[in-house]
């Protein structure tokens, strides 16, 4: 399987201003005095090689979307936030003359950042193309119209082009999608959420956004545990930092970097994922978090088990499992 992140940011969409980018040119610039480049090899090596990420990329804007590619004909995406206007825009290598695929959305939950990008996913206004919406939320249906009713929007729903299938799923049951084994778990989050785990032959991918966690509760942390184990990568909600989600922003339903690194070392979880980015944590402070959580990462791994591999995702990130 392979994951293709779209969008990564949490709450809201955050995109850099012309003065974050000429930031970054002039750092690169001044980083590149030195270096006596001469040719246009010389110059890709630079970046590649010796500019941090926070300078030579960026972790991106767009809220949550992410693809599972599980290699069959058809689609899988966690979320339609606004990542899925790029994934329609770029992503759509099975589509196209001649082929039929279905676009198995799975949501999380319905708060705006989750699926404000539908009303700009193009294959929604194709006739005869086929999505099918994922959820464990009886509201789901319900909050997809709402968000294409007036005056929210100009094209109404029962006017997309489309053939669009909402699946109400039991997260007491496992499901089967494009040879895919998915279970979902709820999750502790205002008007709760749910975090999914897909399974195929033998490599799993776990999607767990938009949740709180309560490591004073056994039980929780055992079902956590459980839910998360063995994956190969663990897609996580680190949208605060520990001082943060125990202070002033407990009970606003996310959880830290710290908190996802002791889980998924209990749960032997091989890469931890940061995932829904707090929009106002600029590149430096999401490469900083991402240093941070790597040196924790190393003091807290248990003995005689793999090291934990550490990340933060970026609109644009690939992973091949
Ligand atoms: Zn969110
Ligand atoms: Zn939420």
């Amino acid at each position: 399987m392979q994951v293709r992140f779209w969008g990564t940011r949490g709450s809201i969409s955050a995109s850099l201003s012309a003065a974050d980018v000429r930031g970054k040119v002039r750092r690169a610039l001044q980083q590149a005095l030195a270096q006596g480049l001469t040719s246009a090899d010389d110059v890709d090596a630079f970046i590649d090689n010796e500019l941090a990420f926070a300078v030579a990329g960026t972790y991106g804007g767009n809220t949550s979307c992410v693809e599972i590619d599980a290699g069959g004909d058809d689609y899988i995406l966690c979320d339609v936030g606004t990542g899925v206007r790029e994934f329609a825009t770029r992503g759509l290598r099975k589509s196209g003359p001649g082929r039929d695929p279905v676009y198995n959305v799975f949501v999380s939950h319905v708060h705006w950042d989750h699926i404000m990008g539908f009303p700009f996913f193009i294959p929604a206004y194709i006739p005869g193309a086929k999505v099918r919406i994922h959820g464990c939320h009886e509201t789901l249906e319900q909050a997809f119209r709402t968000q294409h009713s007036d005056p929210n929007f100009p094209v109404q729903f029962d006017d997309l082009m489309s053939s669009i299938e909402f699946i109400q799923l039991d997260p007491d049951q496992a499901h089967s999608v494009c040879g895919v084994t998915v279970r979902a778990m709820k999750q502790r989050h205002a008007g709760d959420s749910f975090g999914y785990r897909f399974e195929k032959d033998g490599k799993v991918v776990v999607y767990a956004t938009d949740s709180e966690h309560d490591l004073g509760s056994t039980a929780e942390i055992d079902d956590l545990v459980g839910f998360f184990a063995d994956a190969d990568i663990l897609i996580f909600d680190a949208m605060y930092s520990l001082a943060e989600a125990v202070s002033l922003k407990e009970d606003w339903g996310h959880s830290s970097n710290m908190v996802g690194v002791e889980l998924a070392q209990r749960a032997g979880v091989k890469h931890f994922c940061l995932f829904h980015h707090e929009p106002l944590n600029d590149d430096d402070a999401m490469s900083e978090i991402v240093q941070e959580t790597r040196r924790f990462a190393e003091l807290s791994q248990p003995e005689d088990t793999v090291e934990l591999q550490v990340s933060a995702a970026y609109d644009g990130m690939e992973v091949v499992l």
